[in-house]
């Protein structure tokens, strides 16, 4: 009898999902809600920041309705978890921007609707994943969009976007928004520590992350490439408060590497990572011992906003943000770099 009793209780209960997940619990409670009652929507649109938790959350939510364990879900051992861990379970349909491309292409999309309308094989479901819906074309989004209004029977798609301006009207409208806030940097902080981690490096990553524990994580796994990374960030501070001549030569540098790949993302990321500097300057002129993203910055960035006024900076941070959407449809980077430069 007791035996029966907490099964029945342990069924009830959300830690009968074995996710290993930080932060998020409101997402991870409603989507655990909708996996007792398997009454899926047709579309869903997982949306906040990068490496902040909507693929591995996108993940947990697809495994936990494939997996075929009854007691701790996922498993990670059944057939299924194993086919969706290397990526070749037939029931997934997935469709990702591809190297060196600008949008999600038609051709691509047109592929996912053949896959996505037939029967699923193994599950009783069949999920699809746009993975970066906000890199769609116009054509692709129109083309997703005659999948999102008659989708087969038993079958949802999950959108994964940061950006959801770029997402068309229509396709929004027909989604359930997920919208993913950062996670607390004390909870990231725990993780690094109990991961490997010492307080330092903890305390650094933690701080830049900025809420997205991926970013935390990639970089402890590869602790040289974080330290490329901060020469990197470290190169990019000092070009604000360089002379004229050093920071074009520096956007000519900059503008050239962005032809080679990804323009948009190498522009743009490093757009963000101007915003990013700019946000610890004007903290750090509203309050002398605040805390930064950049905290192994931090003597240059105290340097530089004791020499600017806070005015200079919020416009600069204004002009790198509004620059986001004007490098996506290709206008000059190089003059866009040089405006912003010249403080
Ligand atoms: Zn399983």
């Amino acid at each position: 009898m007791l035996n029966i009793k907490l099964l029945s209780y342990m069924k009830e209960d959300k830690f009968l999902y074995n996710w290993n997940v930080l932060g998020h619990e409101n997402i991870i409670k409603h989507l655990q809600k909708i996996l007792k009652t398997k009454n899926f929507l047709n579309t869903y649109l997982f949306s906040g920041p990068e490496d902040v938790g909507k693929k591995t959350i996108a993940k947990y939510f697809i495994q936990s309705i494939f997996c075929k364990d009854q007691e701790s879900i996922p498993c990670n051992k059944c057939g299924d978890c194993l086919e969706l861990k290397n990526g070749i379970h037939p029931d997934l349909i997935q469709v990702s921007l591809l190297e060196n491309k600008r949008d999600i292409g038609i051709d691509q999309v047109r592929d996912f609707r053949e896959k996505f309308s037939l029967t699923p094989m193994r599950s009783q479901f069949k999920v699809g994943i746009i993975n970066g819906a906000d890199r769609l074309s116009q054509e692709s989004s129109n083309a997703l969009l005659k999948i999102i209004e008659e989708p087969p029977k038993n079958s949802f798609v999950i959108l994964i976007a940061q950006d959801v301006d770029k997402i068309l009207p229509t396709i929004k409208s027909r989604s359930q928004n997920i919208i993913f806030g950062g996670v607390k940097q004390k909870e990231i902080y725990d993780y690094l520590l109990n991961n490997g981690a010492d307080k330092n490096l903890s305390f650094e990553l933690s701080k830049f992350s900025g809420g997205a524990p991926g970013v935390a994580i990639a970089y402890l796994k590869n602790p040289k490439e974080w330290e490329r990374r901060k020469q990197d960030l470290y190169d990019t501070v000092e070009i604000i408060d360089s002379s004229i001549n050093d920071k074009f030569k520096w956007v000519e540098k900059l503008v050239n590497k962005s032809k080679s790949a990804d323009s948009y993302n190498i522009l743009s990321k490093t757009l963000i990572d101007f915003m990013r500097i700019g946000r610890d300057i004007c903290v750090l002129k509203t309050d002398e011992h605040a805390e930064l993203i950049h905290v192994f910055l931090q003597d240059k960035i105290r340097d530089i906003a004791h020499k600017y006024k806070m005015e200079q900076f919020l416009e600069f941070y204004n002009f790198a943000n509004k620059s986001r959407n004007i490098i996506y449809n290709n206008i000059n980077p190089k003059l866009i770099f040089e405006n912003l430069l010249i403080i």
